[in-house]
């Protein structure tokens, strides 16, 4: 069999407009998708995909794993999502106010989401996660906001995981807390007094290179209740989770309901879009706080959005998203057991994280994923993975036999 690790196929059309973007973007390319954080055989720049493939600048196709980092779950270019979004976008993109298909998107999520009784639409998750800490303020008149050691909530000075350009100022008022930890999470609480304005937590521990954890019954409760006790506002971030583990909002299952929510990612499949929705309580906030931005009105993602909310709650789509998961869980545990590789898989099987034991370089991840892409499956090393309703029973058996082979690598050069 071809060493494919040792000689990857060549990608010149990648390395010529790497070349290109290096003298006109700083780095490469900003944020999470600028390849140099991954194995050198991986491509920065796609010209095209489809239901779960995506295909390379040079033409290469790969059954994908990362679905955008998220965006994508009902697969890419999904014809009905494309028609209506196409459909608006006939009519008009901007406007000097929104088209209808805001109320329509609104009502829909108002009747999706039980904590929600209003809705408001920005373009990034960003955009979402600050509004609601904005809104937590103006609705209490407080300034101390609880956040997660290590979780991501986005990328402006507030939240932003780089400390370059940030100043101490802009994270005066957090208040750290461990993940699942309900001790810190009373002590930050308590160190916040008669100043905690609100508490945000992602819908999972998602952080990046360290095993993924669901929320203890516990810690989620706990997380309520502290807000309660002090009157403060319990936000979910539901950006990267949201639509992917219930369709209500991912904390659903616990029967702990937030005052406020930020969602994107896969809110519109793909199109730009991002919403906060809120409860009765911070209605009044939120007409309070100024937030706009030139293209949050934008109608093809709405519309595509609309289409979009109908088929998770509709359909199979979630549940066929966590099956495929389990499918994909369950080859890769044999394979690794039969390899004698020992690794981890966190988190929901619709959000996959593997990670290898000893691997604090990620040798043994950046060899797994290299000699996966080789054969045709794009993987992450260290960032949770995305399964969508697109990926079929034999897209994930054409990826177990890209990890058979991958693992098995690993195991040679690694023993
Ligand atoms: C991606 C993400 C954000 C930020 O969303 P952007 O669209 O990149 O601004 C916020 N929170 C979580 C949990 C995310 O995964």
């Amino acid at each position: 069999m071809l060493d494919r690790t040792d000689s990857p196929r060549p990608l010149p059309a990648d390395a010529a407009l790497r070349a290109r973007a290096a003298s006109v973007i700083p780095g490469g390319l900003w944020g999470h998708m600028n390849a140099a954080r991954m194995p050198a055989d991986f491509p920065q720049f796609f010209s095209g995909a489809e239901g779960c493939r995506i295909r390379d600048a040079d033409g290469n196709e790969y059954v994908d794993f990362m679905c955008a980092y998220g965006p994508m779950a009902l697969g890419y270019r999904d014809p009905e999502v494309e028609a209506a979004a196409a459909a608006a976008l006939a009519k008009g993109e901007v406007g000097n106010g929104p088209s209808p298909v805001l109320v329509d998107l609104a009502e829909l999520l108002v009747d999706t989401i039980p904590h929600a009784d209003w809705a408001m639409f920005q373009k990034n998750g960003t955009d979402a996660t600050t509004a609601c800490v904005t809104i937590a303020r103006a609705g209490t008149g407080r300034r101390k906001i609880l956040v997660a050691r290590g979780s991501y909530h986005g990328a402006v000075p507030w939240c932003t995981p780089s400390l370059a350009g940030v100043t101490a100022e802009d994270r005066a008022h957090l208040v750290e807390f461990d993940y699942n930890d309900v001790a810190t999470l009373r002590a930050a609480a308590e160190a916040a007094g008669a100043d905690f304005a609100g508490l945000i937590v992602s819908a999972f521990r998602h952080d990046a290179r360290k095993k993924q954890e669901m929320p203890t019954p516990e810690f989620a409760r706990a997380a309520r209740a502290v807000c309660d006790a002090a009157g403060a506002a319990l936000i979910i971030d539901d950006v990267r989770a949201g639509f992917r583990l219930h369709v209500g909002g991912s904390w659903e299952p616990y029967g702990v309901r937030p005052d406020l929510s930020a969602w994107s990612k896969a809110i519109a499949n793909g199109w730009p879009l991002a919403a906060v929705t809120g409860n009765d309580r911070f209605r009044e906030a939120a007409t309070q706080i100024f937030v706009t931005g030139s293209f949050w009105c934008g109608a093809a993602a709405m519309a595509a959005a609309l289409v979009s909310i109908r088929r998770y709650r509709e359909t199979d789509a979630i549940p066929h998203m966590a099956a495929m998961g389990e499918r994909l869980r369950a080859g890769i545990a044999a394979q690794a057991a039969a390899h004698g590789v020992a690794l981890s898989q966190t988190g929901p099987a619709q959000m996959p994280m593997v990670l290898f034991d000893d691997d604090e370089d990620l040798a043994k991840g950046f060899c797994f994923v290299s000699a996966a892409l080789q054969r045709g499956v794009y993987l992450h090393p260290w960032h949770n993975m995305f399964l969508s309703a697109a990926h079929r029973p034999e897209d994930i058996d054409f990826a177990l036999e890209a990890t058979d082979a991958a693992l098995a690598e690993v195991a040679r050069r690694f023993g």
